[in-house]
């Protein structure tokens, strides 16, 4: 018997609508290159977005066309965010820090036509235009100085249009944006989200025991629009009416700080590289800013150490809550909220509960299956890999690349070897192409790491593969040492020892001063191998 409810679309168009009716004095505050702030609100905001549609329009663009964006996070990146699927487009996020070759491949491969284009970021767009024979349009955001000739100027485009717009129904299964995973492991992929799956994951993630997102939060999404649509942050704070607080170029710890002081964030998010950088500095100065309005700081993107959990917590009495995702996943998957019989457990349960990717979202479902695809136990013990579905998971690329990625029976296999515990809680151990398989066992690059950057000495670290001729592989760590630290690596592996199997222990270590990063701030273990991985061969 079909139910008689409305069949009503659930679009972006109505997150804006909603913003401008409910909350046109929210603001929206970024910080500009020069370090000013631009500040404005959602009245404003939402004016401007249809200006550009307007222009946009104007300019050709029609349904299913791609419009990119290579941007950081800023307000108009937030006009283009909205005004480009509202009006029936797509947009496509490019990540500037992406190899200018990737973002070459990367934008023909879409056939983006429009392309909206920080001036600052103008000299890496120059490198690969060329490359990209479906651009018709540039759009320079005069960030740092007037667009050039040739090009068009966002605020010129604007100017001349009326702050009304007449946005069409859409069917809420149309694509409204374009996100390429960022390649760690291989080939950039394009995943293709609709209206639907990014109006149900911002209403899943603004859940209380979620993000618990609302509208007296001042949300700072330090990771960028470009990484997995900066985890649908932008989107929940427009749903809720939440202040914006866009930090633009300026990433480094002491800006960010100053920003969350100064405008009272209260909800951020970011890869643990950032955070790590943070908690440095807080711990060198520890009265420096006033954080007491911060109350929630998302860690996701790559394992969190659970020493930087505790130590926001600890020293800082900061929250730090981990949550697990990827571009093909909106991209929130999981999240590491401790619940019911685990808050009467012990302190190390709970820690550990905290340290874990979480448990799935509502609408979002977990299985871990073996090689060969037999389901596995949640006992916490039992290594596999992690298959989700949902309505903000990926049925496919956005070309017919990576089908062996997607199931007979409708899931996703994620590529991550986790156990997943009796209360639902996943613990990543590896990506499978980072797992290090020595003498037929698998160890976890993941807990070596964790471990490692629980010694005081030790700012970051990642541990890797090295070939070895007797075992295939063997572990080895990449260490960055805090400022004026010292250790040795007998010390490192007595560290380790009381943790690990004797089997586990890395054979070597080599002192970096920095871990090498990929595009998403990620630490980039493929670079690690292709430098250091015959070290035990020599
Ligand atoms: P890329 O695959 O190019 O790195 P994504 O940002 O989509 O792009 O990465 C998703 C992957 O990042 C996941 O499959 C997982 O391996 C890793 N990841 C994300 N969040 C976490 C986390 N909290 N802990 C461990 N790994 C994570």
């Amino acid at each position: 018997l079909p139910g008689r409810m409305m069949d009503f679309p659930l679009t972006l168009n109505h997150l804006l609508e909603r913003a401008r009716t409910f909350y046109p004095r929210s603001e929206i505050v970024s910080r500009n290159p020069d370090k000013s702030l631009h500040r404005y609100t959602y009245a404003d905001f939402y004016a401007r977005t249809c200006q550009l549609a307007n222009a946009l329009t104007r300019l050709g663009v029609k349904a299913g066309d791609r419009v990119a964006t290579l941007s950081w996070n800023h307000y108009r990146h937030l006009e283009v965010y909205y005004g480009v699927p509202c009006m029936g487009a797509v947009v496509h996020t490019l990540n500037l820090r992406l190899h200018p070759n990737d973002l070459g491949y990367i934008a023909r491969h879409a056939e983006d036509s429009v392309v909206v284009v920080d001036r600052s970021l103008l000299p890496l767009f120059e490198k690969f235009k060329d490359a990209v024979p479906s651009i018709r349009h540039v759009i320079v955001v005069p960030d740092a100085g007037p667009a050039p000739e040739g090009t068009l100027d966002y605020e010129a485009l604007l100017a001349a249009e009326s702050p009304v717009f007449d946005f069409p129904q859409l069917d809420e299964n149309s694509a409204s944006m374009l996100c390429y995973t960022s390649g760690t492991t291989g080939n950039p992929k394009g995943v293709l989200y609709s209206h639907r799956s990014t109006v149900l994951h911002a209403l899943a993630c603004c859940m209380t025991d979620v993000t618990g997102m609302r509208e007296a939060d001042a949300v700072m999404p330090v990771v960028p629009m470009f990484h997995a649509a900066a985890w649908g942050l932008a989107f929940d704070a427009v749903l809720t009416g939440a202040k914006l607080v866009l930090p633009g170029p300026h990433l480094d710890p002491p800006s960010l700080l100053d920003l969350m002081a100064a405008e009272k964030v209260t909800l951020a998010g970011g890869v643990p590289t950032i955070w790590i950088g943070i908690l440095a500095l807080l711990d060198q100065s520890p009265n420096k800013w006033d954080l007491s309005s911060m109350r929630s700081m998302l860690i996701g993107g790559s394992a969190a150490p659970p020493s930087l959990i505790e130590g926001f917590q600890q020293r800082h009495g900061l929250e730090v809550v981990h949550a697990w995702g990827m571009t093909e996943m909106s991209p929130v998957g999981t999240m590491a909220k401790v619940k019911g019989p685990l808050r009467q457990a012990a302190p190390e349960t709970k820690s550990s509960a905290r340290a874990s990717q979480g448990f799935a979202l509502p609408f979002v479902e977990t299985r871990v299956t073996s090689d060969d695809g037999t389901l596995l136990p949640w006992d916490g013990e039992t290594m596999g890999e992690l298959e989700v579905r949902g309505p903000w998971v990926a049925s496919s690329y956005f070309s017919d690349e990576g089908a062996d990625r997607f199931t007979k029976d409708g899931w996703f296999k994620t590529g991550d070897v986790v156990t997943i515990d009796s209360h639902g809680y996943v613990r990543i151990c590896d990506r499978s192409k980072d797992v290090i398989k020595s003498g037929g066992e698998w160890i976890s690059s993941v807990a070596l790491e964790n471990a490692l950057m629980a010694h005081p000495a030790v700012l970051e670290a990642a541990v890797f593969a090295g070939k070895h001729p007797k075992w295939d592989e063997r572990p080895l760590a990449a260490v960055a040492l805090k400022e004026g630290q010292q250790v040795t690596k007998e010390e490192l592996t007595a560290h380790l020892a009381g943790q690990f199997a004797k089997m586990w222990l890395p054979d070597d270590y080599v002192f970096v001063p920095q871990v090498p990063r990929t595009s998403t701030g990620k630490f980039l273990k493929t670079k690690l191998r292709e430098d250091y991985g015959d070290h035990l061969l020599k």
